[in-house]
């Protein structure tokens, strides 16, 4: 279990150093903004939305470590996929994340995504782990405010 817990870190590591997509989409079409005051993770995600598939996704911001690498990982999963596909995706991750049940299938639903599962030890970063989730939400609703996971 150690050995598995060192390549989630080290995998959540490479994402925050050498984010993925931190751009925004030349085509991009819908924004929005996240923050989580508690830890003080802002970020803003950008797609380009073609009918109900993302065509491309991007970020920028700045945040806690398991907040850039959720966000930059969410990005690689998304893209390509569809609004309900995506919408499916979320509520697989938020339950890996906050469920104390056995994640069972969902793991392997999750593929990469599932090395947020040690986020449930730890209340506090639950909201770092989807803040990306809960502002590409908001960029998919059109939803014009900041989005604040308080
Ligand atoms: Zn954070």
């Amino acid at each position: 279990m150690s050995e598995l817990r060192d390549l989630y870190q080290e995998v959540i590591l490479d994402h925050y150093k050498r984010p993925r997509n931190q751009r925004r989409p030349a085509g991009a079409n819908r924004d929005a903004q996240g923050h989580n005051p508690l830890c003080g993770d802002r970020v803003t995600i950008s797609i380009e939305l073609d009918g109900d598939r993302i065509k491309d996704v991007g970020f920028s911001g700045s945040g806690c470590a398991i907040s850039t690498a959720s966000t930059s990982m969410m990005t690689e999963a998304i893209k390509g996929k569809t609004v309900k596909e995506v919408e499916a995706l979320f509520a697989r991750f938020h339950h890996l994340v906050t469920s104390s049940d056995d994640p069972g299938p969902d793991v392997e639903a999750l593929d990469k995504l599932a090395v947020f599962q040690g986020v449930r030890e730890f209340p506090v970063r639950v909201k770092c782990a989807t803040l990306a989730w809960h502002t590409l939400r908001a960029a998919l609703e059109a939803k014009p405010d900041l989005i604040s996971t308080e």
